[in-house]
């Protein structure tokens, strides 16, 4: 049956200027990292992604390695697009990546112009696009100087492969520095896409300054932790959840004692807000307006209603803050 978008789609969310930029992202975006690959129900992960743009999620992130198996993502949002978003792509901002390991030999990862091209080239055909709205590098490189790095992802927008471009996983120190280059170059870098969550705070130690001085955009990745800074463990670990599986990011290990003990004190919190811990966690990342937007996973689309809920209350009182700041130091 052909998909009719709700009509409604854009009264409720909330669309944040991202940096100094003309762009407006969503305050939550949806990633596809896990759960859209080619070893996942297909349904499942073509009626999430319907379900998010209903619900004015106009953000879906990919990378060229995303599945598993790596590329399938991509594959598979090609196909949604095709069947049911294909007549709304200019309400969409689609982004992908290249960094990571993808193809066998020295060109296959890392931030050679000739690996981060051709990367992008492939993301195209898997996706069925003519271009991506933001093409990131995925992780800084070593070895490969930066310029030539940074002078490939203007060559993108260049050749109107990408609109816009990003930066993720890098230090505030790299971030500056490819920042000074890109502006050279004539293509300021948008965004740049971080870990950060109530348990991993990393960015406040130098790159949001960095961000805010450059006038760089950020949405934050793996804001609930892959699924930690929700009620998905307080029972126990569900064999469907992510450290249920062969995650090496998110495994039981993750799920200690003092770590649950943490979570049911948060989520306690949560309840007197009236909020999930999943929709505070989200409101809690989006506080005060520094983030762009956060950057969910999902493996239902239940996740996705009960995360967009965090735009019900992203006020935090000084207290509040306060005491979330002592549970997770604890
Ligand atoms: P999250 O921290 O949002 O974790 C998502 C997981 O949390 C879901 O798969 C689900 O787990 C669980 N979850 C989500 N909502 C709820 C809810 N309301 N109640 C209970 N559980 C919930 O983010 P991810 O780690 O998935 O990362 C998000 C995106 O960020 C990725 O898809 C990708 O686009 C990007 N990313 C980028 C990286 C980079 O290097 N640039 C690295 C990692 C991610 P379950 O499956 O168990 O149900």
């Amino acid at each position: 049956m052909t998909y009719t978008p709700a009509s409604g789609r854009y009264e409720t969310m909330k669309y944040n200027r991202t940096g100094r930029s003309g762009l407006k992202l969503p305050a939550i975006s949806l990633g596809l990292w896990h759960n859209f690959g080619g070893n996942d129900r297909y349904e499942n992960s073509r009626a999430m992604v319907r379900r998010a743009f209903d619900l004015g999620i106009t953000h879906f992130d990919l990378a060229n390695n995303y599945g598993p198996p790596p590329g399938s993502a991509e594959e598979n949002f090609g196909r949604i697009l095709k069947q049911d978003l294909a007549p709304y792509r200019d309400e969409l901002i689609l982004s992908t990546k290249a960094g990571y390991y993808m193809w066998p030999g020295p060109y296959g990862e890392w931030g050679s112009r000739k690996s981060v091209l051709s990367s992008l080239d492939q993301s195209l055909k898997r996706m069925g696009v003519d271009y991506v709205d933001i093409f990131y590098h995925h992780r800084p490189d070593p070895d490969t100087p930066l310029e030539e790095t940074m002078s490939a992802l203007d060559h993108a927008v260049r050749s109107g492969k990408a609109l816009y471009v990003g930066l993720s996983n890098y230090s505030a120190e790299g971030t500056r520095e490819a920042s000074s280059i890109l502006k050279q170059l004539g293509t300021p870098c948008l965004i740049h896409q971080p870990s950060y969550s109530m348990f991993n705070r990393w960015i406040e130690d130098g790159l949001q300054e960095v961000l805010d001085e450059e006038g760089i955009g950020s949405i934050v990745f793996s804001p609930l932790a892959g699924g930690m800074l929700s009620d998905r463990y307080l029972g126990g670990i569900p064999a469907d959840s992510r450290a249920g599986g062969p995650s090496v990011f998110l495994n039981k290990e993750h799920i200690t004692e003092a770590r649950l003990a943490k979570i049911q004190e948060l989520n306690e919190l949560a309840q007197q807000r009236g909020q999930s811990l999943a929709s505070m966690a989200l409101a809690w990342t989006l506080r005060r307006g520094r983030v762009t937007s956060a950057l969910i996973g999902a493996s239902r689309v239940e996740q996705i209603e009960d995360n967009i809920r965090a735009l019900d209350n992203l006020d935090f009182s000084e207290k509040e803050l306060q005491v979330i700041d002592d549970i997770v130091a604890r």
